[in-house]
């Protein structure tokens, strides 16, 4: 059986999401104006403008309700393994799959002991963006799946106290209640055990992050994740294998495809609510 990755999976996760009632156009190719062989209808009484989270479930909705959708995406599917098998460049050697339209790698921090740290890569339709607003930068997912493409899954329920000040009209009481409840049930989301990640081999860079975190006077805390610790957990033990990332280059890009290798019911990114 073929196995999808994390990521893999998440973008056929819009895709499908939208499909998922049979009523919603969605195509792999390019999108090209009146495109016969692409299966785009002449007219559709609903266009999506990208394959992210909100356009998965808006989609769907869309889909749910009996109306025949179409969704856009600038940039690509992520579905086919290039030449060194692997469908994106590692973080430690970047390539033309890195960046969305650049010809260097834009890292958060531009240098490192006074060097430069980015690479130059070939300017390609790559699956991370950064948008720069005056003062503020934004990276963005560019694929099919939007942000899933490249997020770190982290899934924190922000502070009641935060949200209600940020978001005064949206009632607090029905989000803390159903919704983000809802949310984490759907997603999976659960937390690491403390003892595993003391002793654990795939997070020892993140155990001295946290002591030098300590040292300059920073606490750290664990946050909820939607990958799958169980997973992690057999994978380390040799029970489980996950995709050949460079092994110990990262632990979230080590374990992150984990969780999606053996998918086995309707994504859950296209069920969120
Ligand atoms: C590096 C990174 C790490 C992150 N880590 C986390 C995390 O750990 N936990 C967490 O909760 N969140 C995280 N996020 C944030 C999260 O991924 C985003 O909040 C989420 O993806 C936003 O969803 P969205 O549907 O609004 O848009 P997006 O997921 O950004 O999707 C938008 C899609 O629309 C497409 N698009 C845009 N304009 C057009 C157009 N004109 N035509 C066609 N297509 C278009 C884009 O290419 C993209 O695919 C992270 C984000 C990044 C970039």
């Amino acid at each position: 059986m073929t196995q999808l990755s994390r990521r893999t999976f998440l973008g056929y996760a819009a895709l499908s999401s939208a499909a998922a009632y049979g009523l919603t156009t969605v195509s792999a190719r390019p999108a090209r104006a009146a495109d016969a062989e692409a299966g785009l209808p002449d007219f559709s009484p609903a266009v999506v403008v990208g394959t992210g989270y909100g356009a998965a479930v808006t989609a769907l909705r869309l889909g749910e309700a009996g109306i025949p959708t179409v969704m856009l995406e600038m940039g690509k599917l992520w579905d086919t393994p290039a030449d060194d098998g692997s469908m994106y460049s590692s973080m430690l050697s970047p390539d033309h799959r890195a960046m969305w339209l650049k010809d260097r790698t834009e890292m958060p921090l531009a240098s490192f002991l006074w060097l430069d740290i980015n690479r130059r890569v070939g300017r390609h339709t790559g699956v991370l963006d950064r948008v720069h607003y005056g003062d503020m930068s934004v990276y963005l997912g560019r694929g099919v799946g939007g942000g899933s493409l490249v997020n770190g899954a982290m899934a924190v329920t922000p502070r009641r106290s935060y949200f209600e000040e940020i978001l005064p009209d949206v009632d607090a009481d029905e989000m803390y209640a159903t919704y983000f409840p809802r949310a984490n049930r759907e997603l999976g989301v659960n937390d690491i055990d403390p003892e595993w990640f003391e002793e654990c081999d795939a997070y020892q860079y993140a155990r001295v992050a946290r002591k030098h975190a300590e040292r300059a006077g920073y606490r750290t805390v664990f946050v909820p994740s939607v990958y799958d610790f169980d997973y992690m957990r057999r994978e380390e033990a040799g029970e489980c294998r996950g995709r050949r990332w460079p092994r110990r280059s990262s632990s979230a890009t080590t374990t992150a495809s984990c969780r999606w290798t053996r998918p086995t019911s309707p994504p859950r990114s296209a069920r969120a609510t």
